[in-house]
Formats: C-alpha cells, sequence, structure tokens
C-alpha cells in the first residue's frame, strides 16, 4: 500500500468522497408528536441555542394544534432568524384532497417551507397535483428504496425535495442526490442520528440542501465525531464515517445487550406464521 492509499484509509469518508466543507447544514427535528407544548418549546428552545432556523414539526391529525406548534417553534428559532423555515411531517397520513385542503388551511397564516409525505409513497400524479395546489414544497423518498422507485415521481413533477433515509447508505444517498440533481432538485437525507456516514457523504455533492438533526447526543456504547453548532453538523478528522462502538460496554450492559437473550418478544417465534392457531396458549414444542 503506497503512501497515498494509507493516506486516504486514515482520511474522514467526507475527504475520501471529494467533500470540501466539514460543516453539513441541518434543521431540527424532535420526533415530537408525543412532546406536549412545553416541551416542544424546550426542545426547539436547545436546538435554537445550537444555531438551527429551521424546524420539523409530526403532524396533520389536528390543524389547530399543528398551527399552534409551529408557532411555539417558529417563536423559538427566531432568537435566530426572523424567517424561521417550519416543516410539517404527515407520515403519508392524508389522501389528496385532504392534503389540499389541509395545507391550504394552514397557509392562511402560516408560511410552510415543505410539507412531508403528504401521500402514499409511491402516488406520483397525486404528489405532483399537490404541490400544483400549495405553496409549500412537496418533500417526499425517505421509505424509497431502488432509483426505479424515484423515477416515477420525478417524472411526474411530484417532489421538490428529494428525501432519502439515511438508514439506506451511503451509496443510495450518491444514487438518489445525483438523479436529483439532473433534475435540478435539492436532496435532503432524513433521520440522521447515528447514521453518520451519509453526513459525509452529503458535503459531496453539489445539491445537498439540508439534514434532518434528530438527537444531539448517540446510542449508548457509541462515539461520533462531530459536533453540532451554528444549526448543523461538523465532521471530525477521525477515519472513516467517525463512529466507534464500545462493543465491551455495550457487551457489559445488561439493558443494552438485551437483544442478545435469545427470548422474548423481540425475537421471532421459530413458528411464527405457520402456526394454524395465531393465538395458541400451548407451549411450543420443542424443536
Ligand atoms: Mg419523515
Amino acid at each position: 500500500m503506497g503512501p497515498e492509499s494509507e493516506d486516504r484509509r486514515r482520511a474522514a469518508l467526507a475527504r475520501v468522497l471529494g467533500g470540501r466543507d466539514r460543516f453539513v447544514s441541518g434543521y431540527a427535528s424532535g420526533l415530537d408528536i408525543a412532546l406536549d407544548d412545553e416541551e416542544l418549546a424546550a426542545f426547539y428552545k436547545t436546538m435554537a441555542e445550537l444555531g438551527f432556523t429551521s424546524a420539523k414539526l409530526k403532524g396533520g391529525r389536528d390543524l389547530d394544534s399543528d398551527r399552534r406548534r409551529l408557532q411555539i417553534i417558529g417563536d423559538e428559532l427566531r432568537s435566530n432568524t426572523r424567517h424561521p423555515a417550519l416543516m410539517l411531517d404527515a407520515n403519508e397520513s392524508w389522501n389528496l384532497k385532504q392534503a389540499v385542503r389541509y395545507v391550504t388551511a394552514l397557509e392562511r397564516d402560516t408560511d410552510l417551507t415543505w410539507v412531508e409525505e403528504p401521500l402514499r409513497r409511491w402516488d406520483a400524479p397525486g404528489h405532483a397535483r399537490l404541490s400544483n395546489a400549495v405553496r409549500a414544497a412537496v418533500a417526499t423518498g425517505e421509505n424509497l428504496t431502488g432509483l426505479e422507485q424515484f423515477r416515477p415521481l420525478l417524472d411526474a413533477g411530484g417532489v421538490d425535495i428529494v428525501q432519502v433515509g439515511c438508514v439506506w447508505g451511503v451509496t443510495h444517498f450518491l444514487r438518489v442526490a445525483h438523479l436529483a440533481h439532473a433534475h435540478d432538485l435539492p436532496i435532503s437525507p432524513v433521520g440522521l442520528t447515528s447514521n453518520q456516514a451519509v453526513a459525509h457523504a452529503a458535503t459531496a455533492v453539489p445539491n445537498h440542501m439540508v439534514t434532518e438533526v434528530q438527537d444531539l447526543g448517540a446510542p449508548f456504547g457509541v462515539t461520533i465525531d462531530q459536533e453540532i453548532v451554528d444549526g448543523g453538523i461538523v465532521l471530525g478528522d477521525a477515519p472513516g464515517h467517525g463512529v466507534s462502538v464500545d462493543e465491551e460496554a455495550i457487551l457489559a450492559s445488561q439493558r443494552s445487550a438485551s437483544w442478545l437473550v435469545p427470548a422474548g418478544p423481540h425475537v421471532r417465534p421459530h413458528r411464527a406464521g405457520l402456526r394454524l392457531i395465531a393465538e395458541d396458549d400451548r407451549a411450543e414444542r420443542a424443536l
């Protein structure tokens, strides 16, 4: 191995992929459907202190509540900007006409930057009709995998912000980012906590808009070489994706290692799906 490849082996993934900036702009996302208004304000106050100027609320079930909660979030973010970007994630909970009516009503007094997953993920013509009917951008894609699943949406003009789930990884992110770029559309990764590799990849494409930042910490036993500051992620210099896992600590923690115990509700029964009586309460015969 020559010195050049040795350097690349020790480099942060962002450098290996050609990224020029260690900063990844982000938006705050509290996955906040279970937070009451006070908890919501507290979460976004913390995120505002870290420089965030944009945020995404989960909602779509109660217009008055969403309006009030977007106002609460906006009030916190206004410590950083007069014009916070506010987004709403409906998680595919509407049909087309519900989406049009809901977003139209919300937009009477709320400047919504994007509405996320308003319809079922495959409804290309529906997304296109919605995008034409409301001011907000339509964001979707986090539950799509292959490029063939994105293509109908792009062909129909059904997506304004192309999203990718971080869980699908770096290669998927890069492929979708390039496809979106070919359509002059921005790309935005969804669900970034410990899926740090995608944050590195975001520095290496020309159309990255903003990355979802859900969590300021890391899962137990995991260290991530990054800093959340100025409303985004500052990537560190650790080699690769900058994630290190303390396996010993995880194994030593009974709670965290509970998935290793081969029994319990997290283990699919051997005969699951093959039992004639699904709720058979007789002891399963040892096999
Ligand atoms: Mg979402």
